[in-house]
């Protein structure tokens, strides 16, 4: 099987332990099948976006042992990709302008899905006259569920409307949307495998319909558990971004980190001092439990 993996990560901050896991699962299950494996880094969303954050990212990487194999995609330099991506929907009579406020959108959200970040867009603005593309534009779904297939999960089956609804592709402050760029960009670069964390399962129904609209190939999907505290609780209030250099801090080198997230990708019986190099031979989707993991007491 010759497989097209790739990580992406949003250069926003330091990469956490739950991220090198997800690089590290994506890269191993490449170089165990034998493919290409590629970095690209997520920066559509402007000023909450660096550079030198995503250089820094990438060294982190290379400290793995986990390269890109081709030149690193930079988003932000795919302005055309989009909008020629957006002017194919909006031929096919797919994107309406949407002039809800953020205000609007707060009294619309619903209730039951509140809270988690995921507030399904009711279609107030369908219907609405074309006004050109420097508005906010979204795609209108076609109604029904899509079914898939999740590696680590199993078969699922989610109605997008109701875990995002029509999906914001355009911003009205020029930005493309992350919906948007992660589609178009997996079907340039000939992805057939993301893996990704499982924060993202709910909306890999709206990409799905999206790759439809655009005439582009579904990728296999793998949503990892998230990596928690030792005590269960999210990672991130008391430990900051648990990242190499924090860990360098507390004494742990990258062998054993190498060795802790092999352990947890089912690769290793117990944690052991390893390289990335090492675990490709031990790494089987099969053996990935799907479940979240807990960062050792000793470390967070
Ligand atoms: N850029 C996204 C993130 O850092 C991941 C996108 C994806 O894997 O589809 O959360």
């Amino acid at each position: 099987m010759n497989l097209t993996g790739r990580f992406a990560p949003s250069p926003t901050g330091v990469l956490h332990l739950g991220n090198l896991r997800t690089a590290l699962a994506s890269w191993l299950s490449v170089r165990a099948s034998g493919g290409r494996w590629l970095v690209r880094m997520e920066d559509v969303d402007g000023p909450r976006c660096r550079r030198d954050l995503g250089e820094a990212q990438l060294r982190d990487l290379a400290a793995l042992g986990l390269e890109s194999d081709v030149p690193v995609l930079w988003q932000s330099d795919r302005g055309p990709a989009y909008r020629a991506a957006l002017a194919a929907l909006h031929a096919a009579g797919r994107l309406y302008p949407c002039a809800c406020s953020r205000r609007d959108l707060q009294q619309l959200a619903s209730a039951p899905h509140a809270g988690d970040g995921l507030r399904p867009y009711p279609g107030r603005c369908r219907g609405r006259a074309w006004e050109g593309f420097d508005r906010a534009l979204r795609l209108q779904l076609p109604a029904g569920a899509v079914a898939w297939t999740d590696r680590l999960l199993g078969p699922q089956a989610d109605d997008p409307a109701a875990l995002t609804g029509d999906p914001l592709l355009f911003r009205r402050d020029g930005c493309f949307a992350y919906h948007l760029a992660v589609v178009v960009d997996d079907g340039a670069q000939g992805v057939t495998e993301v893996v990704r964390g499982g924060d993202l399962r709910d909306v890999t129904a709206t990409q799905i319909r999206l790759q439809e609209a655009l005439g582009l190939p579904r990728p296999a999907y793998a949503h990892l558990g998230l990596v928690a505290a030792p005590d269960g609780g999210r990672l991130g209030k008391r430990t900051g971004a648990l990242g190499l250099a924090a860990l360098a801090e507390r004494g742990v080198a990258v062998p054993e980190v190498l060795g802790w997230l092999g352990w947890s990708l089912g690769c290793l019986d117990r944690p052991e001092p390893c390289t990335a190099a090492e675990l490709v031979a031990r790494f089987s989707w099969d053996r990935v439990p799907p479940g979240e993991v807990r960062v050792p007491g000793d470390w967070a």
